[in-house]
C-alpha cells in the first residue's frame, strides 16, 4: 500500500521549483469532465477537483467557448478603468447572496486577507480601538500569507514564520463554552473585539461540519456585542455543499464572506464579500494589480451561471447522499479502521480511527493505484471533493475504486 507501485509513474526528476510541495510523482497533461490523464497517457478519477475548485470539471466546452471570446476580447484591464465583467459578476453574487458588495483578489488567502484588513478598518473607524483582536477557532485554515496565517488554528502552518501577527485569539470550533471564555479574555474592553473569522464546515481541519446551535448563538452574540461575523467559505462556497453558500446550511448570515477555490472553476480569483453593515472599505483602501480582471471574471461568470442553468446544486445533493451512503458502507465493512464519514453535498470525510494502523496519506496513495484521486485532509481524514458535474457511474467508480485501495493497504 502506498508505494506509487503503478505503471507510469516517473521518478523525482531534478528540479528549479523550489522545494514547498511534497509533489505525487505523476504529471497531470489534460483532463475532460472528472476524468484526468498523466504524460504516460493513464486516465484516473479526479475526486480532487484542484482541492475543490474545478467546479465544472475539466475543459468545460461551455467554459472553453466563453473564455476563448473573452481572449479575443481582451484579457486584462487596470483597475485604474471600469470592468464590465467584473460588475457583472458582482452583480451576479450580490443577486444570490446575502452579501450588498464585492471585493475581487485572487486567491483564498488573499480574500482572507482583505477580510482581515476590514476587521481592522472597522474598528479604527468605528469602534475608535487601536488595538483590535480577531478571534477565529482552533483547527481553522484560512491560508498561507501571514494575517491568514495568523488567524489560522494549526501551529503546524505557523512553526518557523515567527513572529505572528498580533492581535489574533482561538477558541474550540463548535464549542460555545470556549468562545464565550476567550471573549471573557477582553471583558475588560469587549469592543476591542473587531471579528470573528470562522469556516461554515472546516475543510482542512478535518471536513469538521459547523454546528446549527454554535453557530445561532455565536451569531447572536457578534450581533449583540458590534462583533463582524466573517465567513470562510474558500472551500465551502460556489455549491459544494449543495447550496449555493456553506452558511445556508447553517440558517445564519455572515456580515461578510470570503470566497476563492470553486469561484473561478479552475481560474485564480478570490473575493470579500459584505452586507452593507460591513461595508467598511474607502476608495485607497485597498487594491489588487490582477483582482477581477476580465479574463478571471469572465471565467467565474460563467461558472456561477452553469450552476444555475445545469442545476448543480441539485446534483451536489443527490451525488453527495450517493457518496455518504457509499463511504458509509466502506466504513462499516472496516469499521475497524475508521471512524465516521462526515460531511455534506460534495464534500466528503473518511475519518480513520485513532487506533488504525493506516493514515490518510496511504489510502491517498493506494487509491492513486487504482487510478483514482483523492485528498488527504489532516492526517486522518481521507477527503472527496469532486466536479459537482460528477455523474452517479462516476460516483460508484469512486466507491469501487476507494474500497479497493484501502484493501490493499490492509
Ligand atoms: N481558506 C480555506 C477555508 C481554505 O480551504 C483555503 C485553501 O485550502 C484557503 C483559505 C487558502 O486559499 P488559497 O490557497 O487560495 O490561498
Amino acid at each position: 500500500c502506498g508505494t506509487f507501485g503503478f505503471v507510469g509513474s516517473s521518478p523525482t526528476a531534478p528540479t528549479s521549483l523550489m522545494d514547498t510541495y511534497k509533489r505525487i510523482p505523476i504529471s497531470i497533461d489534460k483532463g475532460k469532465g472528472c476524468w484526468v490523464w498523466d504524460i504516460q497517457g493513464r486516465k484516473y478519477l479526479d475526486a480532487v477537483a484542484g482541492i475543490a475548485t474545478c467546479t465544472l470539471g475539466h475543459s468545460d466546452p461551455v467554459l472553453f467557448s466563453s473564455l476563448k471570446k473573452q481572449l479575443k476580447k481582451i484579457q486584462h484591464v487596470s483597475n485604474l478603468y471600469q470592468i464590465p465583467e467584473q460588475e457583472e459578476l458582482a452583480d451576479w453574487l450580490v443577486r444570490h447572496s446575502c452579501a450588498d458588495k464585492v471585493f475581487f483578489c485572487n486567491s483564498g488567502a488573499e480574500a482572507n486577507e482583505s477580510a482581515i484588513k476590514l476587521s481592522r478598518k472597522f474598528s479604527h473607524l468605528y469602534k475608535k480601538i487601536e488595538t483590535p483582536i480577531i478571534l477565529s477557532a482552533k483547527n481553522s485554515f484560512h491560508g498561507r500569507t501571514l494575517a491568514a496565517l495568523s488567524a489560522t488554528g494549526q501551529k503546524n502552518y505557523q512553526d518557523g514564520f515567527e513572529p505572528l501577527f498580533d492581535g489574533f485569539h482561538f477558541f474550540e470550533y463548535n464549542n460555545i463554552n470556549s468562545f464565550k471564555q476567550t471573549i471573557s479574555l477582553f471583558s475588560e474592553n469587549l469592543n476591542s473585539i473587531a471579528s470573528v473569522l470562522i469556516e461554515p464546515l472546516q475543510g482542512e481541519g478535518g471536513v469538521n461540519l459547523g454546528d446549527q446551535k454554535f453557530f445561532a448563538e455565536l451569531r447572536e452574540i457578534c450581533t449583540k456585542r458590534e462583533i463582524l461575523l466573517i465567513f470562510d467559505e474558500v472551500q465551502t462556497g460556489m455549491g459544494r455543499c449543495g447550496t449555493l453558500w456553506g452558511y445556508e446550511q447553517l440558517g445564519i448570515e455572515p456580515d461578510a464572506f470570503t470566497l476563492a477555490k470553486g469561484l473561478g472553476g479552475g481560474h485564480p480569483i478570490g473575493a470579500l464579500l459584505v452586507k452593507e453593515n460591513a461595508n467598511f472599505f474607502k476608495q485607497g483602501d485597498h487594491a489588487s494589480t490582477f483582482g477581477g480582471n476580465p479574463f478571471a471574471c469572465k471565467a467565474s461568470l460563467t461558472v456561477a451561471k452553469e450552476i444555475i442553468r445545469r442545476n448543480l446544486l441539485k446534483n451536489v445533493r443527490s451525488r453527495g447522499e450517493q457518496l455518504n451512503k457509499g463511504l458509509s458502507i466502506i466504513q462499516s465493512k472496516f469499521s475497524e479502521h475508521f471512524k465516521e464519514v462526515r460531511g455534506v453535498g460534495l464534500i466528503q470525510g473518511l475519518v480513520i480511527n485513532q487506533y488504525s494502523n493506516l493514515s490518510a496519506k496511504d489510502i491517498v496513495e493506494s487509491s492513486l493505484d487504482q487510478s483514482l484521486l483523492v485528498v488527504a485532509a489532516g492526517q486522518n481524514v481521507v477527503r472527496i471533493v469532486p466536479p459537482l458535474t460528477i455523474s452517479s457511474s462516476e460516483i460508484k467508480e469512486i466507491l469501487i475504486r476507494l474500497e479497493f485501495a484501502i484493501k490493499l493497504c490492509l
